[in-house]
């Protein structure tokens, strides 16, 4: 069958391998930079001391202050530091969370983003921000700051904890699912949507069994950078929605939330999307998309039910209120009912059948 759409080309460079750390002042020396502030969170000093050894005399300054969130006060601190030094560019290192950080001084500067990502969260692949002020999250697009350059190596990932790289993979799956329905989906991030959830639930197993697998580091690696682009190419639906409302009502852990609803969100839509589910069911190499999620899920080890990360059975009611309450798109229209009932089936950790 035909099909009409639009397909928007973000322009980034994407150096990728095991060892490919070991290009990054080639990589900056390619962009005319000379002046770098590299970022990390504290917990990730020692990979920002790595990267201003690569880097010599280009690296002005380390800025270990990275939070999760990016709080505008951190964001203000970085951009002052910013100035001060006179940088004429960012090295952020680490997760989504030291990525947004160079996200909020690029938006405001310009200052172009050398991303190293050590995490599955895909956020070096788009142009979109988050800054969190007074309690409330406010996330936009700009594409000042999409990362010019991108390095992907698999070797900075191995230190990832197993529990933590599960639930971040499951976070990038969700990227690939709901890019397969988007309202503006398009066969070319269909392609690459349906090949990152195949190479993320081929990696994410073995990573679970053995931590320091290479090839699965890879592999899931790999998947992790085509679920940004997914992410950053066209819209999300229910299930972001979701999670953006766990996580920003509830407090709720990012990576587990999305791990936790995803096959219930993934059921809820499966009779209005049939082509996408079929897709999904083949990635996973599982008979049905929701199920196949939900069992891939628990053979890693991650939590399924939302009562395990500490949600209460009474925010169920506020929560579907919460996110029925403005319309949105998605494949299956929203009722307030739907949502419960699958909240509450997520809550317990019930298998979608
Ligand atoms: P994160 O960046 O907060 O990292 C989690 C923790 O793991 C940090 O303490 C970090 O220092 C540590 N860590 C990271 N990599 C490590 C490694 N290889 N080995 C050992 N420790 C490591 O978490 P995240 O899940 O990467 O990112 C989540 C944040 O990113 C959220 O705020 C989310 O909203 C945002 N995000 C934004 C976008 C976007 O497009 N703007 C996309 C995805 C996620």
């Amino acid at each position: 069958m035909m099909q009409n759409f639009v397909y928007d080309q973000l322009l980034c460079r994407v150096v990728f391998g095991a060892g490919s750390f070991g290009t990054l002042a080639a990589e900056v020396d390619r962009l005319g930079l000379s002046r770098l502030l590299v970022l990390s969170t504290p917990g990730q000093s020692r990979l920002a001391e790595d990267a201003g050894r690569h880097l010599g005399s280009r690296a002005i300054s380390l800025y270990p202050h990275a939070k999760m969130h990016v709080p505008i006060e951190t964001a203000e601190a970085a951009r002052a530091e910013a100035r001060r030094l006179g940088v004429d560019g960012t090295v952020a290192i680490g997760g989504g969370s030291t990525i947004g950080l160079a996200k909020a001084i690029a938006l405001e500067s310009g200052l172009p983003i050398v991303a190293v990502p050590t995490t599955y969260a895909g956020s070096e692949m788009t142009p979109i921000y988050g800054l969190t002020e007074g309690g409330a999250k406010r996330t936009g697009r700009d594409p000042k700051v999409l990362p010019r350059t991108v390095i992907y190596d698999p070797i900075l990932t191995l230190g990832l904890p197993a529990k933590v790289s599960g639930p971040s993979g499951m976070n990038a799956i969700a990227h690939c699912v709901e890019a397969l329905y988007a309202e503006n989906a398009n066969p070319v991030i269909s392609l690459m949507a349906e090949e990152g959830i195949r190479a993320l639930a081929r990696g994410l197993p073995r990573i679970a069994v053995d931590p320091g697998d290479r090839d699965a580091r890879g592999d899931a690696l790999y998947g992790a950078w085509l679920a940004g682009i997914s992410l950053g190419a066209v819209g999300m639906a229910l299930h972001h929605k979701l999670c953006h409302t766990l996580g920003g009502s509830f407090n709720l852990p990012h990576a587990e939330t999305h791990t936790i609803v995803l096959p219930h969100a993934v059921a809820y839509n499966s009779g209005a999307a049939p082509e996408a589910m079929a897709r999904i069911a083949r990635a996973l190499s599982a008979a049905e998309a929701a199920s196949g999620l939900y069992d891939l899920a628990a053979s890693i080890g991650a939590p399924l039910a939302l009562e395990e990360i500490g949600l209460q059975e009474q925010d169920l009611d506020k929560a579907a209120e919460i996110a029925t309450r403005n319309p949105y798109y998605n494949p299956r229209p929203i009722s307030r009912e739907g949502i419960r009932r699958l909240l509450e089936d997520a809550f317990h950790g019930r298998r979608p059948s």
